[in-house]
């Protein structure tokens, strides 16, 4: 019978609880940084826990704040752990931990904001598998503050679309912690009442799971909303076969006007003088119904979708520029059915 195998450990010297070194370090969560600390140890592990084995992995964690994560990850018996923080007040209690740790998993601790920091200098090469292999041993969490955690993940889209930063080691996983409403978004299905961009941006270039919620009561100070962990694994292949801005060019039109037929804000996307006119071709070229509802469209009929798009604008390239946002806002007031963008 086959023996289960025992998963790594890595026990810490005793150290001072969190709440200690909160108390410690005089590190008072700053309300105008967005900063709340998850306190309760069985909900930390169970979000280093989603992130699966990360034995011998280098293991980047984004925000760790005063370590609770950090430690979880560290008893799991990483090969490295990259922590990229933003606030400094945080980084003596960071270096107690990798002290305490000195001898069994190498830790680099960067003050620095994760929108600005290139990971991939402190990142082995080693650790490079092909982009159609499984995954390598390279794993991204992080519990930031939401507006912190969107932009990120857009942002991080983008470099997994083009196989940038830390994806030119392979399809690097992430675990990452959002406003519940986000993550709902994120992986929301067509049909699903959340349904929006961010979920056909995010579910075009990864494998999207909802892993559970955290109530916002775990946390110190408690947040005014609940948590969602979601981990990401980039595809082999992207569902939509074009760049990024594109993509979300098109997309984003599209769901500009979630309540109407979809083929309104698909109309947007062109000038005005050929609105209807292109918006209804590339329907017909998409084989979409004109009628159905931006919710109502599944991932692989955005593909078909963006695919048109893209033939016309290659026999009518000055289209491709038609920006319906651009001229100075004064189109959003002309058109007062756009609503704001829903990521
Ligand atoms: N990981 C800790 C925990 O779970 O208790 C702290 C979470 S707190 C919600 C978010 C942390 O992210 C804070 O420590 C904050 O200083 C840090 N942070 C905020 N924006 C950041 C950024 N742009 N780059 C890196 N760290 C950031």
């Amino acid at each position: 019978m086959a023996v289960a195998k025992k998963a790594a450990q890595i026990r810490l010297p005793p150290l001072p609880s969190i709440k200690d070194v909160i108390r410690l370090y005089k590190l008072r969560a700053l309300r105008e940084l967005s900063q709340n600390f998850l306190m309760e140890p069985r909900l930390i592990d169970k979000i280093v826990n989603a992130a699966g084995n990360i034995e011998k992995y280098v293991v980047c964690e984004v925000g760790p704040g005063p370590g609770g994560i950090t430690r979880s990850i560290i008893h799991r018996a990483p090969r490295k752990v990259i922590l990229v923080e933003k606030d400094r007040r945080f980084i003596p209690s960071l270096e107690l931990i990798a002290d305490a740790c000195r001898d069994k998993v190498d830790v680099d601790i960067i003050p620095g904001d994760i929108l600005k920091t290139d990971i991939t200098q402190y990142v082995p090469d080693d650790v490079k598998t092909d982009w159609h292999d499984e995954p390598p041993p390279l794993h991204l969490i992080g519990n930031l503050p939401f507006s912190v955690s969107t932009i990120l993940m857009i942002r991080w889209l983008e470099m997994i679309s083009k196989q940038e930063g830390p994806w030119i080691y392979g399809r690097a996983r992430m675990t990452l912690t959002f406003q519940k409403e986000v993550a709902e978004r994120m992986a929301a299905r067509m049909l699903h009442p959340q349904r929006c961009r961010l979920s056909v941006m995010c579910q075009n270039w990864c494998t999207v799971k909802y892993k559970f919620d955290i109530p916002g009561a775990a946390f110190l100070p408690k947040p005014d909303v609940d948590v969602g962990v979601v981990t990401l694994t980039p595809l082999k292949y992207p569902l939509i076969k074009h760049p990024f801005k594109m993509v979300e060019k098109v997309v984003r039109q599209i769901f500009s006007m979630r309540q109407k037929y979809s083929i309104r804000g698909a109309q947007t996307l062109f000038p005005e003088e050929v609105r209807n006119e292109m918006a209804l071709r590339m329907y017909k070229m998409a084989g979409i119904d004109p009628m159905t509802r931006p919710f109502q469209i599944a991932n692989m009929e955005f593909a078909r979708i963006v695919d048109a798009y893209a033939e016309i604008v290659k026999m009518y390239p000055e289209l491709e520029h038609y920006d319906y946002r651009a001229p100075k806002n004064k189109n959003l007031k002309e058109n007062p059915e756009v609503e704001e963008d829903v990521i």
